[in-house]
């Protein structure tokens, strides 16, 4: 795998635990998807917009155009799945929600609603042709006003950030389950139809994460619970709240436990910023300031795997339109460590830089990966996204966004 080389892909059976429970053994699944397909949705995507077509769409590519710094940003849905009703996306300002609308429409899906709790000119991505709302969804009444007149909800807001943010902001972190748990409730009043929810790898126990040449994690290493302090608390338990309002209340709900998601348009600096984003940011800096060093938090050697954006959009609405209720990883299972995600960063770079390593910074777990087993065993389909490529478009993305900024402060 391009210049990092030795990277592992590491795999274990589906834990007996998993299938042992209740919610499986009970049989529960959702209500038929309500999702539409098409056999040809580019197609249906140029026709829907007329012959003099919408300013989002690039008329000769069929392709959603979008503007990022200075330049166009083009993406092309890989599978046929378009949802169908009226669709709030939350988080829509952060990175993985604003992706999610733009795909959305994308897809031709008619009416989004895209809300986050910054002010509009905040927003990572601000998508053409939907209605975006500024609201603080911590607040129930917020949450009853984002779902009206709803059927489909993906909720991605949260207050969260890369290893330094959540280590730092555990009871920041914690809050965010006043998010999740008002607009499940908003959700039930208002009738619904499913309702999706971005939980992470950090509910996985730390007992299982000790070493880099860690088992990949399956769905039932969840249990018994020893999730990441704060961060990891507030996402298994808004998971467990989603299942309960299903099993009490009839709300169908769909739980995925993403793994490190980055791509163009996310965060790559104040703070929050994760580990691709960081590095790429730090390579082109290095380059800029001339200072041929870089620093790494730890010694380099802790494991995780790295899912595309593309990916984790794909798996998101693969989910959603699919009647599994119970958790599942979306992730990449092609496990790094951090010192050969920077030898990636730096072959695209073409630069060598000298690495000073911060033993005392943020780490998290000594070692990550997602087990594949139940993703493609329920919806035939796993992230397909090499590290190498992802990494290039997000090298390529910020370089074009920090070259912007480095020319307009001369
Ligand atoms: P992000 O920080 O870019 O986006 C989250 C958005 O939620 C932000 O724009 C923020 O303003 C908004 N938000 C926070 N509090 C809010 C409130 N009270 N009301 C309305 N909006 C509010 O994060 P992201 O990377 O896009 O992550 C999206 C979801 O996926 C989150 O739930 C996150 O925990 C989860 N997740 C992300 C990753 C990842 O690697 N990015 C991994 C695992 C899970």
């Amino acid at each position: 795998m391009g210049s990092a080389g030795s990277t592992s892909r590491q795999t274990a059976p589906v834990r007996e635990a998993y299938s042992r429970d209740p919610m499986v053994r009970r049989g529960i699944t959702g209500a038929p998807p309500r999702t539409r397909r098409l056999t040809r949705p580019a197609a249906r995507l140029a026709s829907d917009r007329g012959p003099s077509g919408r300013p989002d769409v690039d008329a000769a590519s069929r392709r959603l155009v979008l503007t990022a710094g200075k330049d166009r940003l083009s993406v092309v849905a890989d599978t046929d799945i378009v949802p169908s009703g009226s669709v709030l996306v939350t988080g829509a300002g952060g990175f993985i929600g604003g992706s999610l609308v733009r795909e959305l429409r994308q897809r031709g899906v008619g009416r989004v609603r895209a809300v986050d709790i910054k002010p509009l000119d905040a927003w990572y991505q601000r998508v053409p042709d939907t209605e975006q709302r500024v609201l603080d969804l911590a607040d129930l009444k917020a949450c009853q006003e984002a779902v009206e007149g709803i059927d489909l909800v993906f909720n991605l807001a949260a207050d969260m950030g890369g290893m330094g943010f959540i280590e730092a902001n555990k009871a920041l972190c914690m809050l965010s389950v006043l998010i999740n748990t008002h607009l499940l409730m908003a959700s039930r009043q208002a009738g619904v139809q499913r309702y999706f929810f971005s939980s992470s790898a950090c509910v996985y126990a730390a007992d299982r994460q000790v070493s880099p040449d860690v088992t990949a994690l399956t769905e039932g290493d969840a249990y018994p619970a020893m999730p990441e302090d704060g961060y990891g608390w507030e996402k298994l338990f808004s998971e467990r709240m989603c299942r309960h309002f299903q099993e009490d209340f009839g709300l169908h709900t769909r739980v995925a436990r993403y793994h490190n998601v980055y791509g163009p348009l996310g965060t790559y600096e104040g703070g929050r910023e994760k580990a691709p984003a960081a590095i790429c940011r730090k390579v082109i800096q290095a380059q800029l300031d001339g200072s041929g060093a870089i620093e790494i938090w730890g010694d380099g050697e802790q494991t995780r795997s790295f899912t595309y954006i593309d990916d984790c959009l794909e798996g998101t609405l693969r989910l959603m339109d699919s009647d599994i209720s119970e958790p599942l990883n979306v992730g990449s299972s092609e496990s790094v460590t951090i010192n050969q995600l920077v030898d990636i960063v730096e072959a695209i770079a073409g630069v060598r830089l000298k690495r000073h390593y911060r033993l005392d910074a943020p780490q998290g777990v000594r070692g990550r990966n997602s087990d594949n087993t139940m993703i493609k065993r329920l919806l035939d389909w796993e992230p397909t996204h090499p590290l190498e490529g992802g990494l290039r478009a997000t090298y390529e993305w910020i370089a074009s966004e920090m070259g912007l900024r480095a020319s307009a402060s001369v």
